[in-house]
Formats: C-alpha cells, structure tokens, sequence
C-alpha cells in the first residue's frame, strides 16, 4: 500500500488509473478503524480494481471544538489494517493543505440537512459536504462506499451527487455491530466500562419498538422510544426522530419511501447515533 499526502500526487495517480481502465472504490473515513469501516472496504475491494481509503479528520464538520479534540487518532494502527486487507492507497491529507484557503463552497440540500443531526450540528453537513465533494473531484472514483449508520449523512452525499452531477456511484452499506448490538464507531472507544455495558441498550430499545411497530402508530413508537431513552438515566438524549427514508421529513403515517428511526444521544460524554429501519 502507498500513502499519500499530497493532493497532486493522488490527482495524478487517480487519473493515471483512469486512463488505464482501472475502476477505483473509494472509502472516506475519518480514522480509527473498525470492523465496520473494514467491511465497506472489503465490499469496495470486491467492486472495483483498486481501493483508496482516506484517513482525514475533517476539521470543519465539527461544531463541537472539544469533540475534534477528542476524535480518536492512530495512523500507525490505521495503516496496519488497511496494508492487511490489501488497500492499494491510502490518502492521509493535512488539513493545511485541504483548508489552505477559507472553503467558500455552498449546498442547497433543502430540508436533508434542516433537521435531526443538521438542527444539533450547525454547519456539519456542509463541512461533510465540502470534504466529500473535494475527495470526489481529486480521487474521481466509479463508487464510493458510505454506512447506513450515518444515515443522513448518506442522504445528503446521494443528494450532492445528483445536484451536481458527480459522476459517482454511491453504495450505501448496513450497519456493522458488535455481537451486543452496539454500532459499531470510532468513538465507543472512549467509552468508560460501566458506559459500555450500558450502550448497546440503544439498539435493544430500538429493536423492542421495531417488534411492536406492526401493531402501534409511528407516533406511539415515537414516544415509546423516548420514553424508554429517558428511563436510563445514563443517556442524555438528544433527539429521536421518525423521518421518511428519502426526504427525511418527520413522519406520522408510513410512506412508500420507507420509515427509519434515528437517535443521537450523548453517554459518558460520548455523542452516539444509531438508526433503525421499520417499514
Ligand atoms: P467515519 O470514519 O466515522 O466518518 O466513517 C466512515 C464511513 O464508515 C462512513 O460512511 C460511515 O457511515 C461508515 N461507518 C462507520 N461505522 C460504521 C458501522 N458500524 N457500520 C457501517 N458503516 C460504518
């Protein structure tokens, strides 16, 4: 595997790719690897010739300066895996060199990014925005790999392709779990024991409303959800929201686009978000 630090350097090896027939999958991530991550790689490896992974803790999608502080970081850990899985580059920028200037780029994503982590998270989605369209425009891939865990954030990246015509596949993946039904993210690792033991009841709450949901209305799970959230004192909630798969538009009634449910929730100081499929 080549790392690569210079914008130019894999402009030029992208294209170079390109004109040799090679299709090229790409994974943005912001490091400290999991199985989850790891998955979506695998899948992008399957699909295409050649894999290129971005490493890059996106600076501007953080609202929350202590939360960019306390990102999780570990190149050497990072590139070890990603050499034993057989990437091929690894794209590990310096945000001096991407933010040389004040990005200046504006979206227009309508509603996509009014609500849920939009409304908690001012400016988040357009420093996603921003970074991902850049990667697109240097890496120039035939697909690139997002989870289904980031949901909105997978919406918003569907969006920006369509309106701007990007020329990229994006291949939305599932979530990956620990065998206790945690999501699994970079962040858990910063999580105390007891916090640990407590989080996957996340998942158990929201799986307890899946199995009720064919019997009660989308508003009586929405406030079953709450309800249990707020029974265990650990979590602070910061919202649940049942949205409409596509325009993401709070629902109370099923529609033909599907019907997820999705919750961000801080414990033990760690911001945590899980979704849920229903209909
Ligand atoms: P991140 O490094 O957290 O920005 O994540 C990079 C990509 O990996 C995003 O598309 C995430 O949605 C995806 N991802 C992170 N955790 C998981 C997971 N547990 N299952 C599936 N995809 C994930």
């Amino acid at each position: 595997m080549k790392i690569i630090n210079s914008i130019q350097e894999i402009t030029e090896i992208s294209r170079a790719l390109r004109l040799d027939n090679k299709t090229i999958g790409f994974v943005p991530t912001m490091g400290a690897l999991h199985k989850g991550h790891l998955t979506l790689m695998q899948r992008a490896k399957d699909e295409n010739d050649i894999l290129i992974v971005s490493v890059f803790v996106n600076p501007i999608q953080f609202n929350n300066p202590e939360d960019l502080e306390k990102y999780p970081r570990d190149i050497d850990a990072d590139s070890n895996k990603l050499e034993s899985i057989g990437c091929d580059y690894l794209f590990y920028p310096k945000a001096e060199e991407v933010y040389a200037q004040e990005p200046t780029e504006e979206f227009n994503f309508g509603n996509l990014d009014k609500v849920m982590e939009g409304e908690q998270r001012p400016g988040h989605f357009r420093g996603v925005a921003i970074i991902v369209s850049r990667l697109f425009n240097w890496i120039n891939p035939n697909k690139a790999y997002f989870g289904e865990k980031d949901f909105q954030q997978l919406t918003i990246i569907k969006a920006m392709v369509n309106n701007l015509d990007l020329g990229v596949e994006i291949v939305a993946c599932p979530i990956v779990r620990e065998e206790d039904g945690l999501a699994m993210s970079s962040r858990n690792q910063r999580l105390s024991t007891s916090a640990r033991e407590i989080a996957p009841r996340i998942n158990a709450i929201l799986r307890k409303s899946y199995s009720l949901s064919e019997n009660i209305s989308i508003s009586q799970i929405k406030s079953f959800v709450i309800n249990e959230f707020k029974l265990v004192k650990d979590f602070e909630l910061e919202y649940f929201e049942i949205v409409d798969a596509k325009t993401l538009e709070p629902i109370t009634q099923r529609t033909e686009n599907g019907v997820v449910g999705c919750v961000a929730l801080w414990l033990d100081g760690v911001r945590l978000i899980d979704v849920i499929r229903y209909y």
